[in-house]
């Protein structure tokens, strides 16, 4: 007998009959002799629609009332949930993130969850009830209501895992699993059977939107071996794991697993600058001000004592960036501030690389055949990073996943 947690989204509880099928399944897997704990979100569209109401009266809502508002909507579908399973015979209670005792700090909107006090869940359990609760919601300890930020049901779920000491955190989707790369762009896209929790936050952080990252870390940070599966057809999904687990199993280890990217990128460069110490500050200190997000940076090879400084930004950030450092260029002593947002990043993720030599000239010669240029590089010990036209994207993505083979098992 083993306890899981699943953590249902918004499209697999989007309607009646959906509903009523995650119910069947719960019910599958306690008939299998498990003791379950479900996390649901808000019916598909439901939060979305919540937030409009809310700003079609005020533009910006007290962030306390938003969070009334928005956490109505996982109560919702943890009542429907319970009627659906109890309707079957299958003994259910739901609760609220309150009444589940899921204790967080009084940042309305994005709280952090502190602790849980999951004692009242633990009795239903051994009574042999299905446990059903809201996601993206706890209490401060105040009592007020909170929420923990859009895509915060996968955190709910890895957190209630952690405090239950669960077997395993299934997280349902409407994808059947982690792949390669977007099956949207490559049709031969092969979905992995497991994958590290190192690699799923390098490919979380360079693009690949499968799992909320936070919730990522957070089953990292406390063990929690995590699933990614479909809701509508059967299936392993893939599990996210240790590298000692891995090793354990004597599995054998990918040389790469992924290919993350992202489109949402822009950069700037600041040209015939002092090259002298403190210009990297000079220039980044007014864009951290700002609160704006720097990635990836590379400074040129002075050469008659100036030097060249490009870094990105988020593409939202572009045109702000690009003021700042307007207005700061004749402080600076800058010759020129140009920008480019039609610009992509493409990642290679695996941790084989740090054991084998040769993956970044490989990656480079497979882009150098389809004629694509390199606008800039970043490595770290499992991923390299590169910058690329926006219109290679996609052809890009295609000869890195066939020079790796990535269709093919190891
Ligand atoms: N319903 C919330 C949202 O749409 C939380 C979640 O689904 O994870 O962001
Ligand atoms: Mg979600």
């Amino acid at each position: 007998m083993a306890l899981i947690v699943q953590k249902y989204g918004g499209t697999s509880v989007g309607n009646i009959e959906r509903i009523q099928n995650v119910a069947e399944k719960v019910i599958g897997w306690r008939e299998r002799g498990h003791q379950i704990v479900v996390v649901v979100s808000a019916m598909s569209g439901e939060t979305d629609r919540l937030i409009a109401l809310a700003k079609a009266i005020a533009s910006r809502p007290p962030p306390r009332e938003l969070d009334v508002l928005l956490s109505t909507g996982e109560q919702v579908t943890i009542a429907l949930l319970c009627i659906a399973l109890e309707k079957h015979g299958c003994p259910a209670r739901s609760y609220t993130g309150g009444q589940a005792r899921i204790l967080t700090d009084n940042a309305f909107n994005k709280a952090r969850i502190q602790a849980i006090e999951a004692d009242a869940m633990r009795a239903d359990l051994d009574a042999g009830r299905v446990v059903v609760v809201a996601g993206f919601q706890g209490v401060d300890e105040d009592g007020n209501i909170t929420t923990l930020g859009r895509g915060g049901s996968d955190t709910t779920g890895v957190a209630l895992a952690a405090a239950l000491k669960a077997d395993e955190c299934q997280i349902y989707t409407d994808v059947d699993g982690v792949y390669t790369t977007d099956p949207r762009v490559v049709p031969e896209a092969r979905r992995l059977d497991r994958i590290t929790f190192e690699e799923m936050l390098e490919m979380a952080s360079a693009g690949s939107k499968v799992l909320q990252i936070r919730s990522v870390e957070f089953a990292g940070k406390h063990n929690v071996p995590l699933r990614v599966l479909s809701s509508f057809q059967d299936g392993p999904g893939t599990l996210i794991t240790f590298e000692e687990a891995l090793e354990a199993e004597s599995m054998e280890k990918e040389l790469i697993s992924g290919i993350a990217f992202n489109r949402d990128e822009a950069k700037l460069t600041v040209l015939g600058v002092p090259d002298r110490p403190g210009i990297a500050f000079s220039i980044l200190g007014p864009v951290s001000d700002a609160n704006i997000e720097v990635d990836m940076i590379i400074q040129n090879i002075g050469r008659d004592g100036t030097t060249d400084f490009t870094f990105t930004v988020h593409r939202n950030d572009y045109e702000r960036t690009l003021e700042i450092l307007r207005q700061h260029a004749a402080q600076l002593g800058a010759r020129e501030v140009s920008g480019d947002n039609r610009i992509a990043k493409l990642s290679l993720v695996g941790i084989g690389m740090r054991s084998h030599a040769g993956v970044a000239s490989r990656m480079f010669e497979a882009l150098a055949k389809e004629g694509i240029n390199i606008r800039m590089i970043s490595t770290s010990e499992i991923k390299i990073s590169v910058v690329v036209d926006e219109k290679y994207l996609e052809l890009g993505v295609r000869a890195l996943h066939e020079a790796f083979e990535l269709d093919k098992a190891a």
